[in-house]
């Protein structure tokens, strides 16, 4: 027999932020392969199906074990030879730093058939939390999603952090935020350009804290072990209150004092 698998992004947290599709498709599987960022009280909408762990824990500092990528390519093929429904749950968007391409590489080798089901990346659920749109009239035309980390996971090097957008949110880079904050300075940001990091964004004990470049090792201790984003440019500016009737376009402050309390 050969399956179909569907991938689903299962939003950055708490269960309720997958997507009705997500769960409706979820509700049909045989076998669900999931990551460790997803939450465990989405088992309630597929109670029928076999659920394989399959994690990958980068962003703990506790060293949890982990399965290979290779391993669940493989996984993955074999478990779609056997059933009629495979769900492949992601954190957040299966599209976004989900190794979905070489997901989507192995089950075409095979013959396999698949779909995608979008999910929130954290990036969103983070502006989400903060109520810092990650676009701003005027001022901040674009934003990149970015990874701070090279593929051997070490800090990337000053040239590949050169700004590429107004507003630049930048992944898996939670156990490096002063390093993150020198090499961004390194490479061109400036020492006052507003920071926001947001921890465990979509789940009820989120944090977000608010830094200028220059101090964003004052973060580390707060965001410590937890899966952590950080928002930098124009979309990570406090919206500021205006007249009723007269909307102005974010600015972003020339100087602001770094703040590093819980928001
Ligand atoms: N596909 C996921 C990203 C997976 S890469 C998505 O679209 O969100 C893993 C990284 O995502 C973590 O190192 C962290 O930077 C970020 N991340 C995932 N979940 C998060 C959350 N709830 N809050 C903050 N950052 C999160």
């Amino acid at each position: 027999m050969t399956g179909h698998v569907v991938f689903i992004g299962a939003g950055p947290g708490a269960a309720d932020l997958i997507t009705v599709r997500g769960a409706q498709r979820l509700a049909g599987a045989d076998v669900v392969l999931f990551d460790a960022l997803t939450d465990p009280a989405l088992r309630a909408y597929a109670p029928q199906a076999q659920w394989l762990d399959v994690g990958k824990r980068g962003f703990r500092t506790d060293g949890g074990s982990s399965t290979s990528q290779t391993q669940i390519d493989a996984l993955l093929v074999r478990l779609a030879q056997q059933h009629k429904v495979v769900v492949r749950l992601k954190g957040g968007d299966p599209s976004v730093f989900g190794r979905l391409e070489e997901e989507l590489q192995a089950l075409a080798a095979a013959g396999i058939s698949s779909e995608v089901v979008p999910g929130v990346t954290a990036a969103l659920a983070a502006a989400a939390h903060t109520q810092r749109p990650l676009t701003r009239r005027g001022l901040g035309r674009s934003v990149s999603l970015s990874t701070a980390i090279t593929q051997a996971s070490q800090l990337q090097h000053a040239a590949g952090l050169a700004p590429h957008a107004d507003t630049e949110v930048f992944y898996m880079a939670g156990r490096q935020l002063g390093k993150l904050g020198r090499a961004l300075r390194a490479a061109g940001w400036p020492a006052h350009t507003p920071v926001s990091v947001v921890s465990r964004a979509g789940w009820p004990d989120c944090i977000g804290s608010s830094h200028h470049l220059a101090q964003l090792a004052a973060a580390s201790l707060l965001h410590a072990g937890r899966p952590t984003v950080v928002t930098v440019g124009a979309g990570a500016t406090a919206v500021q209150p205006t007249a009723a009737g007269s909307p102005a376009p974010a600015r972003v402050p020339a100087k602001r004092e770094a703040t590093a309390t819980a928001a």
